[in-house]
């Protein structure tokens, strides 16, 4: 599919904006599906935005009429919604990765089917079931739904003294995974893409930093020995290639003492940890989205300088309407900002990110934690 054809894309955000404007740039025509109001991060730069639910189906016809092919900026996409665009035009990735990983459990028993490493789990659905998996599990564990969490929502940590009636309160009614406590070292990523032909490009393992749940910082190449790279990268594939993937995925997994990797969660979409790739790789997690959903060959995704990633949450914008000083990230001359056209600047909202380049890893993320320091969180 060459330019000037359509790609429709499922979602308004900020994933959604930066497709559009690589897939702009090379003369793609882009149309967005969200149920956002009007004006959202990727409808500021698409050709047309269309506000309505994503079970509206004379809404989702016109969307259909206008576009050649389809993809997805976020996951949580009711599956009548698949169903009825995978009917009329390619769906990349299709609805079977996107159902699978949108969905805890599925997502969960997916990777225990093709024995993909991850930590212990049990499915749930009432106290009972969760008296008998934290019996098994341990403590500590951690309750997750089953559906719609993201960024630790939706979640319960099980230490020694918890109530478990009392913790199961908040997930009455639902389907919910007990996990096992990983104690990680640290935190990896990777983010790749798989074309329509299935040949593979994985831009590299990076490390990530939470705060509160929420991606803080990604440093890549990640500061870990070859033998994790490489079991990250085995593990990307094996995902990738069990879900007949087609696009930009993304794959977040703990690092343990004793050196193994296993997954925690998948993403069926271009990932907040592989933003850097925009400014450090030859091909962006955006470029291999816009080229896999349109049958061209995948670019190279090589890394060519080291980079850190800071997010910008709402935090540190001074009030709502307020925005922060930028010079001192605009004044580094090695420093990318990236901002999504968000209105109002909610905490712990993702506003944007900045990027630094750096001769090492090493001096990137000096830089970066200094740019950082420069931008002070509002109290709560
Ligand atoms: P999630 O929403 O599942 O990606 O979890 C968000 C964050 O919570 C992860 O990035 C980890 O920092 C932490 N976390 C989630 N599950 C576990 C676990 N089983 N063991 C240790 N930490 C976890």
């Amino acid at each position: 599919m060459l330019p000037p054809s359509t790609i429709g894309v499922l979602g308004g955000g900020q994933l959604g904006r930066m497709l559009a404007l690589e897939a702009r740039r090379s003369g793609y025509k882009v149309v967005i599906f969200t149920d956002e109001a009007s004006g959202c991060p990727a409808g500021q730069v698409a050709d047309e935005e269309i506000n309505a639910r994503y079970d509206d189906a004379e809404a989702l016809e016109r969307f259909l009429g206008l576009v050649d092919v389809v993809t997805a900026e976020f996951e949580n996409i009711p599956d009548a919604c698949l169903q009825a665009v995978e009917a009329v035009k390619p769906l990349r990735p299709g609805r079977k990765a996107i159902y699978t990983t949108q969905h805890r459990e599925r997502e969960k028993l997916f990777l225990r089917d093709q024995g993909i490493a991850c930590a212990e789990f049990r499915i749930i659905e009432d106290l009972a079931g969760l008296e008998a998996a934290v019996a098994a599990l341990g403590r500590p564990c951690v309750i997750k739904t089953a559906a719609f969490g993201y960024d630790g929502k939706g979640q319960a940590k099980v230490v020694q003294g918890t109530d478990l009636a009392e913790a199961w309160k908040a997930f009455e009614g639902h389907h919910a995974v007990v996990e096992q406590w990983v104690p990680f070292v640290c935190e990896v990523s990777v983010v790749g893409a798989r074309g329509v032909d299935g040949s593979m490009a994985v831009h590299g393992c990076v490390e990530n930093i939470h705060e509160h749940h929420i991606l803080d910082v990604t440093i890549s190449p990640a500061r870990v020995p070859a033998a994790i790279v490489d079991q990250a990268l085995a593990l990307w594939k094996a995902v990738a290639e069990g879900l007949e993937y087609v696009g930009t995925m993304a794959v977040e997994m703990f690092v343990t003492a004793e050196g193994r990797v296993l997954v925690n969660e998948v993403a069926p979409r271009p990932h907040n940890s592989g933003h850097y790739t925009i400014d450090a790789c030859r091909t962006s997690q955006f470029g291999q989205q816009m080229r896999a959903t349109c049958g061209l060959p995948l670019g190279d995704a090589s890394q060519h300088t080291p980079a850190v990633m800071v997010n910008l949450l709402g935090d540190v914008w001074p009030a709502e309407f307020t925005h922060p000083d930028w010079s001192p990230v605009l004044n580094h001359p090695r420093a990318k900002l990236h901002l999504y056209g968000k209105q109002a600047a909610k905490w712990r909202r993702k506003m944007g990110h900045f990027t630094v380049l750096g001769e090492t890893v090493e001096q990137a993320l000096e830089d970066a934690r200094k740019l950082k320091a420069a931008l002070p969180v509002r109290p709560a």
